[in-house]
C-alpha cells in the first residue's frame, strides 16, 4: 500500500511529496515537530504532545496554521490513510516559504505543514526493550534552548551516528560540569542503589518529554520516588539500572554506558515495570 503525506492542506502521494526549495525549514531549520505514538490506530498523549507544539511555536513566534481542532482531524486522516495501527505520526511546521533572507518573512506568510504516519512493529519494539540498550556518552554542544522541539538536529544526528558506530542505539550529552542532559531522541534516567528514579529536571538544557512526564505518574502509581536533578556520568555508571524514554519507545532499559555494563548488565526490574504500566495512565485518545 502506497503512503500518503499530508502537505499544506492537500493529502499527496509520499514518494511525490515535497515542499518548496525556500521553505524556511529547508534552508534555516526555522521550524519545530512532534511526534506522537500511535496504538491500535489510536493517538497516545494527543493533548500534551499539542499543548508542547503550541508551546514550541510560541517560543519562536511561529503562529499554528490551523485550530487544534483541525490538526486532530488531520493527524486522525494521515494515521487512518495510511492505515496504520501501531507506529507514530509525525508533524512539522515551518516558518513557510519566502525568499530567502534571515528576517522574519511578512507576517502573512502561511506556515508550512507536513504530516506524515508509519507503521512500526511493537514485537521488535519489545524485543529490543527485553535485550536493553547500549549508550554512549557525548559533550554537550546543542544551543541553550533545546527545551525548543526544533527541527535543528544536526548535534542529534552526528551523536545518534556515533552512537551507532560504536555499536550503541544512544548518545548522552554531557554538560560541562559533568552532567548528563538527555539522549540525542530521549530523556537519560537512572534508578539509584536506593531504588529512587533520578532525571534531570526540565530546564532550557533538555526537552520536557511527554513520555518523560507520563512516567512520573507512572512512578507514582507504582509508589516510587523520582528525583528532579541533574546527575553525573560517574552516578550513572554506578546506579543499579538506567533507562531512556520517549514517545517511540516508552522506557526502554540501557545496559551499557560507554561499553561498562549498568547493574547486572541486563534490563532492570524498574524500567521493566514501568515500560508494562506506562499505556495505563498515557492519554490514549478515541
Ligand atoms: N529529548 C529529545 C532531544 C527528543 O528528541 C525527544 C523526542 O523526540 C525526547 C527527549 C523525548 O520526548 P517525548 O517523550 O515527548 O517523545
Amino acid at each position: 500500500m502506497s503512503r500518503i503525506a499530508y502537505v499544506n492542506g492537500q493529502y499527496v502521494p509520499h514518494a511525490q511529496a515535497g515542499v518548496h526549495i525556500e521553505d524556511r525549514g529547508y534552508q534555516f531549520a526555522d521550524g519545530v515537530y512532534e511526534v506522537c505514538e500511535v496504538r491500535g490506530g489510536h493517538l497516545v498523549d494527543e493533548r500534551r504532545h499539542m499543548a508542547r507544539l503550541v508551546r514550541s511555536l510560541g517560543e519562536i513566534r511561529i503562529r499554528l496554521p490551523m485550530s487544534l481542532t483541525a490538526l486532530g482531524i488531520v493527524l486522525r486522516e494521515t494515521v487512518r490513510r495510511n492505515r496504520v495501527r501501531d507506529g507514530l505520526v509525525y508533524l512539522q511546521v515551518t516558518r513557510g516559504v519566502a525568499r530567502r533572507d534571515h528576517y522574519f518573512p511578512d507576517p502573512s506568510t502561511s506556515p508550512a505543514i507536513v504530516v506524515t504516519a508509519r507503521a512500526s512493529d511493537p514485537a521488535k519494539a519489545d524485543a529490543l526493550a527485553g535485550q536493553g540498550i547500549a549508550v554512549i556518552t557525548v559533550p554537550e554542544n546543542r544551543w541553550e534552548r533545546v527545551d525548543i522541539k526544533t527541527v535543528g538536529l544536526l548535534p542529534n544526528v552526528l551523536a545518534k551516528q556515533a552512537a551507532k558506530e560504536a555499536g550503541a542505539r544512544e548518545a548522552w550529552f554531557v554538560d560541562r560540569d559533568g552532567r548528563i542532559t538527555e539522549g540525542g531522541s530521549t530523556n537519560a534516567w537512572i534508578v539509584t542503589g536506593e531504588g529512587r528514579l533520578i532525571t534531570r529536571h526540565a530546564d532550557n538544557a533538555i526537552l520536557r518529554g511527554v513520555t518523560r512526564t507520563v512516567m512520573m505518574e507512572v512512578a507514582e502509581k507504582l509508589q516510587l520516588r523520582v528525583e528532579e536533578r541533574a546527575f553525573t556520568v560517574a552516578e550513572a555508571l554506578a546506579a543499579k539500572e538506567a533507562f531512556v524514554t520517549s514517545a517511540t519507545n516508552f522506557a526502554t532499559p540501557v545496559v551499557r554506558i560507554d561499553g561498562q555494563p549498568i547493574g547486572d548488565g541486563k534490563p532492570g526490574r524498574v524500567a521493566r515495570a514501568l515500560r508494562e504500566t506506562f499505556h495505563q495512565v498515557a492519554e490514549i485518545a478515541p
